[in-house]
């Protein structure tokens, strides 16, 4: 581009020399037939008016000379109208031309008018001194391009009636030569002035005709590389010269273009009705947006313009082509507002609309809260891809449950939620059903049949909550109690979820400090040998012991604590203490420690276990951890090894609750674990239920095949014990023998049977022992807190 401003300027430049006296002579030039006809009307008179006075030879002197003057001019004017502009030769020598030829005028003239004075009676030297002047002026008139050849004319013309009207000596002839120098005076500096004008209109021209030029190269080369091209328009709205980038946006052949009435090109919308607007309105605007369907795409300008001149003589801009800027800003805000994998609305989009229906007057509305229970097992388990098929299947599904009226969202993760609208709230317990019961139905991903449940929240504006936030809240209290009935249902919120809520908010502040006031306890429930009916070990079961509270249970507790991750201190608490209790313990004594699944991820748990089992010098053999089978449904490899790790340390591994997860058989064969703890659910009815007995027989002899021992969990009757034994169980847990006490309360550690009796038999008084010796260990505890 600077090139090209360069070599336009150094043009500009060249041209400048040659075309200033072009210009000069070509101006001259115009002005030859009115001062040929001027001279010959002058000349004529002249004639006329000496004629009697004159001799004949002098008239015809006089003619003549005039006649090849005038000849000579005309030639020259032809010559330089015919003459090349760049041609500085000819054009200089035309120049000098002209200048000879006002010599001559002028020397003609002058010896006329200044010759004639002198035989001139006062009446004629009046007319003499009218043709004079008036010469002089015309002169200075016709030779004003040329400021040289007018100063000789006007000055040979002025010296010649000088030396006239000297020689004449009277004094009006003296006065006149006065006059008449001021008038010479006075025709030259006009004749200066006069060319300065010339010089400077010329300069003026010349340097618009260089921006002319350096604008035309700009915007060739913009049209040709820029993204963006000029548009101008008639009075009448029709597309005026438009250029070949114009005919190659608008995907037409330029001559189709030119005439076109601009907005025909545009679709139909509101912002073609504005840009119609901005053009009836007359005014200059800017970045005005319009779209324009082609071969089926859509294109989209934005157009700047200003009105052209005076109002109604049309529109002069640029248009760009915004197609890829509005797509990509399209894109975003698609982003911004959808959740990529399932296509719903995501969680911004959704409060948006939350918001807007709240925020209208009376706003009702009902929201649904879900979230999928084991979705992060799935997910764990099967692999992300799976997850992914699987939160689509479940947007899918969401969406054929309920009308095109309801909103249906992502909110991240496997958490969803539906807005039912007020009209629909009838109908919103019956849409949850039917939600639960699609989502329960198997998903087939791939190679994988899955089968998910849903728990839902439902809470409804006004009378749940009158703003968005609170009504969030409130179904989200609904979806946590959903969960903690047991799932796979949907609840509706209820003003006493929010009090539970608040009350488990303050379990959570007073947990934060517990460990540090040393306000957990670890009691200890024993583990009794069937056969032997002695004490093989005791598990660990940790209390808090609240200062208002009194002595929390840890089923309030431990789920807190999980939720919040305070498990992981509270845990390697729990492992220190119990070991530190199990080194005062006779050598065949175990303890069993139950371990979170939030745990088994900890880094630190086996450092923790290792410290402890080095502190206190004890056999690992002796240590037992229980897990739960949700640890193998989450992380299962992580976790699995994990097991391995601990196995190889000696340590003893349980799974507990056996019974009670989803498909357990395959978890048996996931890991050897040395015991397997059946359920209390499976004990409780043991004694008068066949399937139950059927059921731990089973579990018993798989067991045994894999060559892992069973513990019975819930003990509370001697007939379940009797039943227990015929079906191979070896150990036994519950209040038949002993709640969990705390451990300096374990007087006869190796048998359990207060009162020395070890039959099992004389369960009635072993049974009242037990309930007594429970009710002096609460007591105990009781008064230590408070
Ligand atoms: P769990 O591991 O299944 O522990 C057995 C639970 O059954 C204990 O309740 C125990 O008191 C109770 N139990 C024992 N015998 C009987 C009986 O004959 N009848 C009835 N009805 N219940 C009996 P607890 O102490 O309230 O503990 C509840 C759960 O809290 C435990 O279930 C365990 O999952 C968890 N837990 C306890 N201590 C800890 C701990 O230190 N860490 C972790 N992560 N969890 C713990
Ligand atoms: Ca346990
Ligand atoms: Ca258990």
């Amino acid at each position: 581009m600077t090139v090209n401003l360069q070599e336009s300027g150094n043009a500009a430049g060249g041209l400048r020399g040659k075309t200033m006296l072009y210009q000069q002579l070509v101006e001259h030039a115009s002005g030859t037939v009115a001062s040929v006809v001027g001279n010959v009307i002058n000349v004529t008179i002249i004639g006329v008016v000496f004629f009697a006075s004159l001799p004949a030879w002098v008239m015809v002197i006089g003619y003549a000379s005039i006649s090849c003057a005038v000849i000579n001019r005309l030639l020259t004017s032809k010559r330089i109208l015919g003459a090349d502009e760049a041609d500085g030769e000819k054009l200089r020598a035309l120049n000098w031309h002209v200048q000879t030829s006002a010599a001559l005028f002028g020397i003609i003239w002058g010896v006329l008018v200044g010759g004639l004075s002198v035989i001139a009676t006062p009446g004629e030297m009046m007319f003499l001194g009218i043709v004079g002047s008036g010469m002089m002026s015309a002169g200075t008139l016709t030779y004003r391009a040329v400021p040289k050849a007018a100063r000789l004319f006007v000055g040979l013309i002025g010296i010649c009636c000088f030396a006239g009207l000297l020689s004449v000596g009277t004094l009006p002839a003296y006065a006149s030569c006065g006059l008449l120098a001021c008038f010479v005076f006075v025709l030259l500096s006009t004749i200066n002035r006069g060319s300065n004008e010339f010089a400077d209109r010329f300069h003026r021209d010349l340097a618009l005709a260089e921006s002319s030029e350096t604008i035309r190269l700009l915007l060739n080369d913009y049209e040709e590389q820029g993204s963006d091209w000029l548009l101008e328009v008639g009075g009448d709205g029709v597309i005026k010269r438009p250029c070949a980038r114009f005919a190659e946006a608008a995907r037409r052949p330029l001559e189709t273009l030119v005439d076109l009435p601009l907005m025909t090109l545009f679709a139909d919308g509101p912002e073609r009705k504005r840009l119609a607007e901005h053009f009836a309105a007359g005014r200059a605007f800017r970045a005005a947006t319009v779209s324009l369907a082609i071969d089926g795409q859509l294109l989209w300008w934005s157009i700047s313009a200003r009105p052209k001149g005076s109002l109604g003589e049309g529109y002069r801009g640029m248009i760009t082509d915004i197609t890829a800027q509005r797509q990509a800003e399209d894109k975003v805000s698609y982003m911004a507002h959808y959740d990529g994998l399932t296509n719903l609305p995501n969680r911004f989009r959704f409060n948006e609309t939350l918001y807007r229906v709240l925020g209208r007057a009376k706003g009702s509305t009902g929201l649904m809260y879900l979230d999928l229970d084991n979705f992060k097992a799935i997910n764990d388990t099967l692999g992300h891809p799976v997850g992914d098929l699987l939160l689509q299947g479940v947007a899918r599904r969401l969406e054929d449950c309920v009308s095109a009226r309801e909103t249906v969202a992502r909110l991240g993760g496997d958490e969803f939620a539906i807005l039912v609208p007020s009209d629909r709230l009838g109908r919103i317990d019956a849409m949850a059903a039917e939600i639960v019961e699609a989502l329960g139905r198997p998903f087939s991903l791939g190679d994988h049949d899955v089968v998910i449940a849903t728990s839902i929240g439902i809470a409804c504006a006004p009378e749940d909550a009158t703003t968005a936030d609170h009504l969030l809240r409130n179904a989200d209290l609904a979806l946590y109690a959903a969960k903690s009935m047991g799932r796979n249902r949907a609840i509706r919120f209820e003003p006493g979820m929010d009090e539970a809520a608040q009350a488990r908010r303050m379990v959570e502040l007073d947990l934060r400090g517990a460990l540090g006031k040393n306000e957990m306890r670890l009691h200890y429930q024993p583990l009794i040998n069937v056969e032997t009916s002695e004490t093989n070990g005791y598990e660990a079961l940790i209390r808090w012991e609240h200062p208002v509270r009194g002595i929390v249970m840890p089923a309030t507790f431990i789920p807190i604590a999980e939720e919040t991750g305070m498990i992981i201190q509270i845990g390697e608490w729990v492992i220190r203490q119990a070991l530190c209790d199990l080194a005062t313990w006779p050598e065949e004594l175990t303890v069993s420690v139950n371990l979170s699944p939030l745990q088994m991820r900890s880094p630190t748990l086996i450092s923790t276990l290792v410290h402890a089992i080095a502190a206190n010098q004890i056999d690992a053999s002796r240590v037992c951890i229980e897990i739960t089978e949700s640890v193998l449904m989450q992380d299962s490899d992580a976790n699995i090894e994990t097991l391995h790790k601990l196995r190889e340390l000696g340590i003893q591994i349980a799974l507990d609750d056996f019974g009670t997860g989803y498909s357990s058989l395959n978890y048996l064969r996931s890991f050897p674990f040395s015991k397997i703890k059946i359920d209390r659910c499976f004990i409780s009815d043991i004694d008068t239920r066949e399937d139950c007995q059927a059921i731990v027989r089973s579990v018993v002899s798989l067991a045994n095949s894999l060559g892992m021992s069973t513990t019975a969990e819930g003990v509370e009757r001697a007939e379940q014990v009797t039943q227990l034994r015929l079906q191979g169980c070896g150990e036994v847990q519950g209040f038949l023998y002993s709640k969990a006490i705390p451990a300096d309360q374990l007087s006869n550690l190796r048998s359990p049977t207060a009162g020395g009796s070890n039959s099992l038999l004389q369960f009635g008084d072993a049974q009242r022992e037990r309930a007594k010796a429970h009710k002096e260990g609460v007591a105990a505890v009781r008064r230590k807190a408070g």
